[in-house]
Parts: structure tokens; C-alpha cells; sequence
């Protein structure tokens, strides 16, 4: 039975809308990619303008704290500069003309079985292989393993997928349970870990089925509740073993490693198959799309090709999220293009337009209740409007997930999680410039 976790909400998860659509390839006539897709330092161009690449070349990278890029169709370089990003700013990027042909790089190299590889070997192939957290987080999967060598007695393997309208995760499970045991059986070859356990939300049956008649004892199965944010890492760690990170901390504090499912398929995919993070299931949705979707889109493809294979918009469209609507980004156009933590494209309706809305905070408490931090969202908002970053820093700003459980009931419609995106950043940068005194 699974412990649970403090706050969190019930929304409706819209997740029928797409989750009968098999993951469906597209090929996109040309792709961005992006040299930030991770968290740390960007990548660095490896190559230029006019220069022929083919699948699964290295295209970037960087030193330190960086996951390298590559490129996700053959063709030709044709540019190479700043582009909208799904942050909403402009990164530098590599925008490739594809040939059609999906060549793959002839240094690419299968392996059938991982036995003889060190631990370090294997961290190293998934360093070169650019793999990031891809639930959404984009933390570099090589550092996480590297740090929790030797000190991680339990791996959870996250199939929660909490979030509204998604369901690429879901469809993944279904589809390629033997993908994401084969990673995870790298994983555990990495950590060595006592115990594996895969969280799944209930109300994935086909996905817990597919998952249950792969396993082969690779991993323990457990359903979990469905609550939002259950597939946020802190609270499936504590749903999961009862174990509280502290704050501030790691998992790897309570001994405990985090991957979520596309992750442990794109680990599969680079060690056995030799092939880099170059695409990933995208779900296109929401109300306002024709025909919600699953679509396995080359890492860099532009959120308007997803939308024109999804049958473009139904309706005109209200908002737009990359990822879903409670930690999504919203986006302005539909310029940008997909990284590796992109899961989802959400696009609701107007009849998703809020009927009224309070014009100020009445401090009803609801985003209090809601907090799975315990942190008090109103005081937090108070102290990023006035800019206090005393305040902020009392109020233990960077403790705060972005789930947006907070946002979602409030009675006056407070865009909460942009507050507190705004109050980590101020913060930082204060931090940053009392650095360099
Ligand atoms: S839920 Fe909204 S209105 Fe209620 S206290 Fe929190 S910020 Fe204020
Ligand atoms: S304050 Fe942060 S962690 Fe708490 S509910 Fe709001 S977004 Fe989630």
C-alpha cells in the first residue's frame, strides 16, 4: 500500500481525449535544435552553416553540468542563431533542413548485452547519448547517476504522469513496457540499488497491464492513488517509501533515485541501440486541437507542425502550453520548437476561459491547503509582487515544485506559478550579483 503525501488536488485529467492515439511518427520538414534543452550550461555549435549531418550526430555540447545535442533528422545545416524557445526566450539553435532520407550516423553502435561495462562506461554512454530528465525537469540523467554511486538503496521509476491531458507516458508503457525495463535494468546495473519500484497512477490499466506482463522481477509495481502532483519527484519518493527529502535536498538525500519511463526508454535506446535522444512522444491536445494525438516527433520539430499533424485547431485557441496546463509554460506563438523535456502540446478552447474571476487575493487559504511543499503560496505571491527578497527567502521560495496546485483553485485566478518563476529568478540573480562582489 502506498503512503501518500501532504496537499495536492484533484483536477480533471481530459486524458480520453488522446489516450486511445498510438504513438505516430512525423517528419517534419525541418527541425530547431535548441542548445539549452537541459538544466546547466548550453551547448556550444559543433558545426556549420552548410555542413551535411545525419541522424544521431553530435551537433553540440558543452563542459560541466551539460547534456550534448544531436541531430534528429539528416539534411543540411541552413542556419545557425538565436530562435524562440519553449521558455519563451531566444536560445541559439541549429535549424536543419531534412532530406527525408533519416540517415543515421555511421558511428552509431548496437550492443546486445551490457555485460563487461563498468559502471562509469555506462554513464559515459548516456552522457554522449544527451540524455535529460524527460519528464520534464531536463536535468542531465548521466550527473544523477554519477552522484548517486554509492549512495542509493532504492530507484523509483516514475509512470505517474499526474499531469491533465497528457498521456505519452501512458501510451509508452503501453506500447514499450521491454524499452523501459531494459533501461531500467541499466540503471540498476549503474546503482545497484535494493530496491526498484515503478508508480503508475491507477488510472493507467492497460499501461499497469503492459508493464506487469513485461516485468520479469525487474522491478516492483505499484499503482498508485491518482492525486496531482503524485508524479513530482519529492512526493512519489514520499508516497512510494514514506521518506521525506528535506528542503532544499536531493533524493539522493533519503537515498532514493528518480527516472521517469521515457527516460529508461531513451537509456535503452542509447546503450543497446546506439542511438541518441533525438525524438520522444509528444501529446498534442486539448480542446481546441481536431484530433488530440500521440506523435513521436524528432526532438526540434516546431510546435506548429505538431499542431497541423494533430489536424490543426478546431477552434481558435484560448491558450496555448507546452507541456500541461499545471506546470506547462504558455506560449504566445506557435514559433518555438520541441526539446527533450517536451511531452505534451495543450491547447484549450475558449470554453475553457474562467466564467468570472476576483479581482485580488481574499485569502480564502485555498492555495495554502493545496501546497504539497507546505508552503504558503499567498504570502509568497505578496512578497514577489512587492519584491522583497527577504521575504522570499523566508518563505522558502526555491522549495517550491511549480505544480501549480496552488493556481488551480484559487478563486481569483492569481497566476501563482509565474509569480513564484519570477521570485526563484529575482532571488537568483541577487544571489549571482552578491557572487561577484
Ligand atoms: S487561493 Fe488565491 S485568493 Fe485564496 S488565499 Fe490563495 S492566492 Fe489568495
Ligand atoms: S507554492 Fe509551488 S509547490 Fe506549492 S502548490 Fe504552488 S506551485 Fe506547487
Amino acid at each position: 500500500m502506498a503512503h501518500s503525501f501532504f496537499g495536492g488536488v484533484h483536477p480533471k485529467g481530459y486524458k480520453e481525449l488522446s489516450c486511445q492515439m498510438p504513438i505516430t511518427p512525423i517528419y517534419p520538414k525541418t527541425v530547431t535544435i535548441c542548445m539549452s534543452q537541459h538544466i546547466g550550461a548550453p551547448c556550444k555549435p559543433l558545426v556549420s552553416i552548410g555542413d551535411r549531418v545525419t541522424v544521431g550526430q553530435k551537433i553540440g555540447d558543452g563542459q560541466g553540468l551539460c547534456a550534448p545535442v544531436h541531430a534528429s533528422v539528416s539534411g543540411e545545416v541552413v542556419r545557425i542563431g538565436p530562435r524562440p524557445a519553449p521558455t519563451g526566450t531566444y536560445v541559439e539553435s541549429i535549424v536543419i533542413a531534412s532530406d527525408g532520407k533519416y540517415t543515421l550516423c555511421p558511428d552509431l553502435q548496437k550492443r546486445e548485452s551490457i555485460q563487461g561495462l563498468s559502471p562509469e562506461e555506462l554513464i559515459s554512454i548516456i552522457r554522449e547519448a544527451g540524455i535529460t530528465g524527460m519528464g520534464g525537469a531536463g536535468f542531465p540523467t548521466s550527473v544523477k547517476l554519477s552522484s548517486g554511486l554509492g549512495k542509493v538503496d532504492t530507484v523509483l521509476i516514475n509512470g505517474a504522469e499526474c499531469e491533465p491531458y497528457i498521456t505519452s507516458d501512458d501510451r509508452l508503457m503501453q506500447e514499450a513496457p521491454e524499452r523501459i525495463l531494459r533501461g531500467i535494468s541499466v540503471i540498476k546495473t549503474i546503482l545497484q540499488p535494493k530496491r526498484t519500484v515503478i508508480g503508475v497512477e491507477n488510472n493507467k490499466p492497460q499501461a499497469i497491464a503492459a508493464l506487469r506482463q513485461a516485468l520479469q522481477g525487474e522491478a516492483e509495481l505499484l499503482p498508485l492513488r491518482v492525486r496531482y502532483p503524485q508524479g513530482a519527484e519529492k512526493q512519489l519518493i514520499q508516497a512510494v517509501t514514506g521518506r521525506q527529502v528535506p528542503p532544499g535536498g536531493l533524493p539522493a538525500a533519503v537515498g532514493c533515485a528518480v527516472f521517469n519511463v521515457a527516460t529508461c526508454a531513451a537509456i535503452c535506446d542509447a546503450v543497446f541501440e546506439g542511438l541518441p535522444l533525438v525524438r520522444r512522444a509528444v501529446t498534442v491536445t486539448g480542446k481546441a486541437i481536431a484530433k488530440p494525438c500521440n506523435l513521436l516527433a524528432p526532438i526540434g520539430t516546431s510546435f506548429e507542425d505538431l499542431v497541423e499533424a494533430a489536424g490543426g485547431f478546431a477552434s481558435q485557441p484560448y491558450k496555448i502550453f507546452v507541456g500541461g496546463p499545471m506546470m506547462g509554460i504558455a506560449q504566445h506563438t506557435l514559433e518555438a520548437s520541441t526539446i527533450k523535456g517536451n511531452n505534451a502540446l495543450t491547447c484549450y478552447s475558449e470554453a475553457d476561459r474562467p466564467a468570472s474571476v476576483l479581482p485580488y487575493c481574499i485569502r480564502c487559504g485555498k492555495c495554502v491547503e493545496a501546497c504539497p511543499m507546505q508552503l504558503m503560496p499567498l504570502f509568497l505571491h505578496k512578497a514577489q509582487v512587492l519584491r522583497d527578497l527577504e521575504a522570499l527567502e523566508a518563505e522558502h521560495v526555491m522549495d517550491c515544485i511549480e505544480c501549480g496546485s496552488c493556481a488551480y483553485g484559487c478563486p481569483a485566478r492569481i497566476p501563482l506559478v509565474q509569480s513564484f518563476r519570477t521570485g526563484k529568478k529575482l532571488l537568483r540573480d541577487a544571489k549571482a550579483k552578491e557572487g561577484k562582489k
